[in-house]
């Protein structure tokens, strides 16, 4: 606050709400100061918050918390506000409480960038619901039958997750069958899966609030040459890009290092987004792997290695783990198997 010379600083998105002082609910808000930290709910958060929130005084708003908010903040001159997180409205109404001589300031990545290295409590958050997460698998390929629905191995998967005590999935869960394994984000439809093709699942759980995330590609029926191939040469990326993680190597290096992997075989064109990404409070955090990110990898930074390749009109296959920077390297906390599987 001080490098950005803001007297205030109005934390409206939720995780950043929750990593700075506990709370857990859906609607609150932290106005930070110099001296203080307050934070605002409503009635129905009065227990809740009372029992989570740290390090920051609580006021039950009777109005709208950010109307309460914004006048605890309009004692300040420099109001920053999270400009990648409050509405054109919210600002709006923000604004029309402040006196004259305040002005609000848009911040961008304040918390995130605190949020990039994880603690040892934070390590052990994400390492139980990795585990959790690969202990899905087993469940996924049970699922995996010809005939059957994305949506019914998508519903196997999350029904174990919850029965399990998985607290949510950590976003949609993506199902994609035969040519529908072409498509990146291809949330489980009411296709069925063939009886020879790839299956792409990516899914994850929420465990103490914080995500897992992991993708396998497995293959109905036997797999032809080329499509071993083509298996082969994603994990040969995929591991290429693992190896690369280490503390002082650039986020652009590490996906360079996937990519050129897959330039071998030149597959790196079916190779069409980002090599990773940071995983904690939200399944999509900065570091951002990917070309142009000169920032380095720094110990306690938990990302994905996730290449791809997406061949519209046949397959796509995309394998994903969860690694953790380490002083001397990285680990990798997925544990489920990634060797061709053939159903
Ligand atoms: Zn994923
Ligand atoms: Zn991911």
């Amino acid at each position: 606050m001080a490098d950005s010379a803001l007297d205030a600083l109005l934390i409206t998105h939720l995780p950043n709400v929750r990593y700075l002082c506990g709370f857990t609910g859906s609607a609150g808000i932290l106005v930070i100061s110099h001296r203080t930290a307050v934070f605002l709910t409503d009635g129905r958060y009065e227990l809740q918050a009372s029992h989570e929130v740290q390090s920051a005084r609580v006021v039950i708003a009777r109005g709208p918390a950010l109307i309460a908010a914004a006048k605890i903040a309009a004692r300040s001159k420099s109001i920053g506000i999270e400009a990648d997180h409050l509405s054109v409205a919210s600002r709006k109404i923000v604004a029309s409480v402040l006196p004259k001589g305040s002005r609000l300031k848009n911040t961008s990545g304040s918390v995130e960038s605190l949020r990039v290295i994880k603690d040892s409590e934070e390590l052990a958050f994400i390492r139980q619901a990795v585990d959790f997460g690969s202990d899905l698998l087993p469940v996924a390929i049970t699922a995996i039958t010809p005939g059957a629905r994305e949506t019914e191995v998508a519903a196997e998967i999350e029904y174990a997750a919850r029965k399990r005590g998985a607290e949510a999935m950590s976003f949609e869960t993506i199902v994609a069958a035969g040519e529908r394994s072409a498509l990146p984000h291809g949330v489980a439809s009411s296709a069925t899966i063939p009886a020879n093709g790839y299956v792409v699942m990516d899914f994850g759980v929420i465990l103490h609030g914080y995500c897992s995330d992991m993708t396998r590609t497995v293959h109905c029926g036997a797999a032809s040459r080329e499509e071993r191939s083509l298996y082969q040469a994603v994990l040969s990326s995929q591991l290429a890009g693992i190896e690369a993680c280490k503390p002082g190597t650039t986020l652009a290096d590490v996906d360079a290092a996937a990519r050129s992997e897959l330039k071998r075989t030149r597959l790196d064109r079916y190779f069409t987004h980002s090599t990773g990404h940071g995983v904690g409070l939200e399944i999509h955090e900065p570091p951002r792997l990917a070309k142009g990110q000169d920032e380095v990898l720094q110990p306690g930074m938990v990302v994905t290695i996730e290449p791809g390749i997406y061949l519209a009109g046949q397959c796509g296959i995309r394998i994903e783990d969860v690694v953790v920077v380490t002083d001397g390297g990285h680990e990798v906390l997925t544990r489920a198997r990634k060797e061709l599987i053939e159903i």
